[in-house]
């Protein structure tokens, strides 16, 4: 298992693509979180035990924005949000993996590093870009000001913390075709 990961617009999403036009697979682990939280009951209750009913709407689905806000500048809540959370995609993800039968799986997921679950990989690949080209890329995608999406980055881990863990590291700063044949090369050579 090769754990994908970067920071907010590096581009490990568009990676992740491109890897499985490769042919292999991806676990979207923060698509699937996004998932198994309107769907896990279980989950649903102790999301509502901690940050209270109105983490879910009136048709019971989750409601991302208002956790988003509650949560942002909250880092004890953060904390225990994702002790539910990550556990129950964990699991998600282990179920997943035992119907794979290619050599090589790919994990994409933003906390790789963070959550150490790069001690859990074979391999862990890094996309990076300039923090510059990151912020813009994500103002175009998501219609955010420079400032928001900046406010967002600083959250993150450094990158240059990540790039002294990561084992193998695609740098993103020029064009998708060029970003394609990166991603190409990285997992063939793969050994
Ligand atoms: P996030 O963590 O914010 O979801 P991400 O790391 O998954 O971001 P992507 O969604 O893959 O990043 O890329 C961010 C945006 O930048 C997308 O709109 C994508 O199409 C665009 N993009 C990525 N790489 C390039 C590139 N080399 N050239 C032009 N656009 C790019």
């Amino acid at each position: 298992m090769i754990g994908l990961t970067g920071g907010i617009g590096s581009g490990k999403t568009t990676v992740a693509h491109y890897i499985e036009e490769f042919g292999f697979p991806v676990y979207y682990s923060d698509d699937r979180a996004k998932t198994i939280v309107n769907d896990n009951e279980d989950l649903k209750a102790k999301i509502k035990e901690l940050l209270g009913e109105e983490s879910y709407d009136e048709n019971g689905i989750y409601n991302r924005k208002w956790v988003a806000e509650k949560v942002f500048n909250d880092k004890d809540m953060l904390h225990q949000l994702n002790e539910i959370i990550h556990p129950a995609v964990r699991i998600d993800f282990e179920e997943w993996v035992q119907k794979q039968t290619k050599y090589l799986v790919f994990k994409e997921t933003a906390l790789l590093f963070e959550l150490k679950l790069n001690r859990q990989c074979y391999k862990s690949l890094l996309v990076t870009a300039e923090d510059n080209i990151r912020i813009k890329r994500v103002m175009d995608r998501d219609h955010k000001t420079y400032r928001e999406v900046e406010a967002v980055m600083e959250k993150q881990m450094p990158e240059k913390d990540k790039l002294k863990m990561a084992d193998c590291v695609i740098y993103n700063n020029t064009n998708l075709e060029d970003l394609k044949e990166q991603t190409e090369l990285m997992i063939f050579s793969i050994e």
